[in-house]
């Protein structure tokens, strides 16, 4: 063994800052599609897929060949520069498969934050207006902006204020925790009657899906309500979609579960199998509304990273993968739905979520809902030392959510339920 987990961890302690936490100690030293082993050759199961970025797993052959075959061309010139093909192939790809109304047009960026920022930006040049109305419990990413639209204080907002101004949230509806869709459409009538003329909002920001909030489904009702809202009132609907995108939920992009069509759509992580790259996809006519200069990033739709999104687009349509989240959730949630009714586990309930987008939560008691963030954590320790890596999130930091790559294979699928089911059983104190 040349270097083990401690001693990585001590010298990580020395040289990076506390502010960035990892989740789990250990140190990957090679992965392949739903597994990874760590720098002392122990294998894991990896239900965490990177938070979301890889539907199509670790170093998916077709696009590691699509990389190196980049690689040997150009690696970067910035788009600003002299552009390249990759980019415009994918921008036209995108532009096809995006459920926006019309024509699209697609610009690229390196990460989640900056495709949220930059939607932004762009539904304020389109609109002229300012304001911006984002959810309780949302995630956008941690730069000012996106910092300001994430809707939990600790840890992301604790210590950075003030927030950038005109930002608004209100409740976002989960019946666990007592909010209805109609009392997060009173809050809104609320802010427009008390705080913000709907004339001044450029635009709504929505995940279709809750993701570092909880895995909670925004309700059809509610996404098809707000998009006549924003029809009533001349505000841009703007669909998040940096962790529900690219076949996750069973379909390209989470939003078409509810027939809405957003006006621009912030894409992400699993865009492009392990690589930054993110970027906006609109009607158009608004993504065209930023003047020549207004928008853009240094390396923003790096070559390398368009090269291995178009591998992913390849991969999605080839290996059927909107079919196989379908499977792969279906078959989760079941082995979760027989776990739940047993008795020597710790108390699951409210399993939920669309395709394999699938989260549960640990509560402290059967047919109560108090939140059990300490056997939440629990959960994820013991399921890392019975060789499964696996993620908590949620607003109470009580749920578990299972990212685990659309490739995996059913053996390797079934070997990581039992996993956490092991995990499960040891957490019930
Ligand atoms: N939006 C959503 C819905 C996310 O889940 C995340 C990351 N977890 C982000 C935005 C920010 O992405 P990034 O960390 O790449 O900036």
């Amino acid at each position: 063994m040349e270097v083990t987990n401690a001693q990585l961890a001590a010298r990580r302690t020395k040289a990076v800052p506390r502010g960035v936490s990892t989740a789990h100690p250990i140190f990957a030293a090679r992965a392949e599609n739903a597994e990874l082993w760590d720098v002392e050759g122990r294998r894991y199961i990896d239900f965490a897929g990177g938070i979301a970025v890889l539907n199509t797993g670790h170093r998916h052959p077709k696009v590691m060949a699509a990389v190196e075959e980049q690689l040997r061309r150009v690696t970067h010139t910035a788009f600003q520069v002299s552009a390249y093909e990759p980019y415009i192939a994918l921008a036209e790809r995108l532009n096809a498969l995006a459920p926006v109304s019309g024509p699209a047009k697609t610009i690229l960026f390196t990460t989640g934050a900056e495709a949220v920022e930059n939607a932004v930006k762009i539904a304020r040049a389109a609109t002229g207006r300012s304001g911006v109305i984002a959810f309780a419990g949302g995630f956008h990413g941690r730069s000012m902006m996106t910092l300001g639209l994430t809707g939990k204080v600790a840890p992301y907002k604790k210590q950075f204020g003030p927030m950038p101004g005109d930002i608004y949230h209100v409740p976002f509806p989960v019946p666990d925790h007592s909010i209805t869709v109609a009392d997060c459409l009173r809050a809104i009538d609320f802010l427009f009657r008390a705080d913000l003329a709907p004339e001044r909002v450029a635009a709504i920001v929505i995940e279709p899906v809750q993701g570092e909030g909880g895995f909670y489904p925004a309700p059809t009702e509610l996404m098809q309500e707000l998009r006549r809202l924003c029809d009533r009132h001349g505000i841009l609907f703007i669909v998040d979609e940096v962790q529900t995108g690219f076949a996750r939920t069973g379909r390209m992009f989470a939003v078409e579960h509810s027939s809405v069509r957003p006006d621009l759509i912030a894409i992400a992580k699993s865009l492009a199998g392990g690589f930054p790259l993110s970027g906006v996809i609109g009607r158009a006519e608004i993504m065209d509304m930023v003047e020549p200069g207004g928008l853009g990033g240094t390396y923003a739709g790096n070559p390398v990273a368009c090269a291995a999104a178009l591998a992913v687009l390849d991969i999605i349509a080839e290996e059927r993968l909107l079919e196989r989240a379908e499977i792969i959730g279906a078959s989760v949630k079941s082995r979760l739905q027989r776990i739940a009714s047993r008795n020597d586990t710790v108390v699951i309930t409210g399993i939920r979520g669309p395709g394999a987008m699938v989260g549960f939560d640990i509560v402290a008691s059967r047919g109560t809902y108090e939140p059990d963030a300490a056997a939440t954590r629990r959960v994820t320790e013991a399921a890392l030392a019975e060789g499964l890596v696996l993620l908590s999130c949620g607003v109470f930091a009580n749920a578990i959510r299972i990212l685990v790559p659309l490739t995996v294979s059913d053996a390797v699928l079934d070997e990581g339920m039992d996993k956490l089911e092991a995990a499960l059983k040891t957490a019930r104190a």
